[in-house]
């Protein structure tokens, strides 16, 4: 397809979240808006009903992500699912979250009133020194999860692993995980917001503790957890000027781009999410930056970037 005739960029407006648990860094790093100390995620592709990005695009403006979705799927590729199939977020914690599990497709699709599961995976893109994340258990048996959940033994329980800058962690369905106090992450995930609180620290908010989800949470969580040596994956030594991928699983592909200079990407049959993380450059000729989110439309053919840019691109399986 040539230059005239292919379908444009899309360029999406982010929805931002405040939590309880949020920071600054979603509007003092990143430059989104409104400027607030408990800005949480940044929903930065999203087409869900608790958030659905606003094209910026003005042959599409006011159009929201999930409209386009429907309206026009040769953008995207082949597809059949109802929903645009995944999620992609920017979280600032400046507290800790509490701990928690997602269910699966089969869980969600019976329990929850047809929803989906939520496969997650998270970019570190910082973190203190010697941080840690929430990401598994030690209960070697079910007996063991339950008798140490009703006993309170969440010392013994949650299992914490280290993580450094540039870290990429694959969260399965029913697997227990937290984001700690200081961490910023792209999350890249299926387009579900449901989650099980298993443990809040105690916390009051507003003068009570959250909703827990116990019962829910004993049904998901896979034991034993996955081991913790297989979670983590290192990309500080990539390939620059490529697409290189750090995860493929049934729902998505994701991958990490570095331009340094110019560079050209062949990517075709899906469409492409990509969240400049950190820099500025061009893209195809318009300017891209720092916090800017954009899909590369489906048989685009030829991507060229230019600049000095750090990207996470994910497509849908
Ligand atoms: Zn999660």
């Amino acid at each position: 397809m040539n230059n005239q005739s292919r379908f444009p960029i899309l360029f999406l407006n982010p929805v931002l979240k405040q939590m309880v648990w949020g920071g600054s860094r979603l509007h003092t790093d990143f430059g989104y808006e409104p400027e607030a100390d408990n800005l949480g995620e940044c929903w930065g592709i999203a087409a869900h009903s608790n958030g659905d990005s606003v094209l910026k695009n003005l042959e599409f403006s006011g159009m929201t992500l999930s409209k386009l979705w429907k309206e026009k799927p040769e953008f995207f590729g082949k597809y059949d699912t109802e929903q645009f199939p995944l999620l992609i977020k920017i979280i600032d914690a400046k507290s800790d979250l509490s701990i928690q599990v997602h269910p699966d497709d089969a869980y969600a699709q019976k329990n929850e009133n047809g929803a989906l599961g939520k496969m997650e995976c998270w970019y570190i893109i910082d973190c203190p020194e010697d941080a840690v994340l929430v990401a598994g258990h030690n209960a070697e048996t079910a007996e063991e999860l339950k008798e140490m959940v009703h006993n309170g033994k969440w010392d013994e329980l949650i299992r914490k692993i280290p993580i450094q800058k540039g870290d990429f962690i694959q969260i399965d369905p029913g697997t227990v995980h937290a984001i700690t106090a200081g961490c910023l992450i792209l999350e890249t995930q299926q387009n579900s917001d449901i989650t099980y609180r298993l443990y809040d620290y105690g916390r009051m908010v507003d003068g009570k503790p959250r909703e827990l989800h116990i019962r829910q949470s004993l049904d998901v969580i896979q034991v034993p957890a996955k081991s913790a040596k297989d979670s983590v994956l290192k990309t500080g030594d990539l390939p620059k000027n490529q697409l290189n991928q750090l995860i493929s699983c049934q729902y998505y592909t994701v991958y990490k781009l570095n331009v340094s200079g110019k560079c050209s990407i062949s990517h075709n049959e899906s469409f492409l999410n990509m969240s400049v993380l950190e820099g500025s450059g061009i893209v195809d000729s318009i300017s891209i930056k720092k916090g800017d989110h954009f899909i590369i439309p489906a048989d685009y053919g030829t991507i060229e970037l230019e600049g000095e840019l750090e990207i996470i691109a994910s497509d849908a399986k």
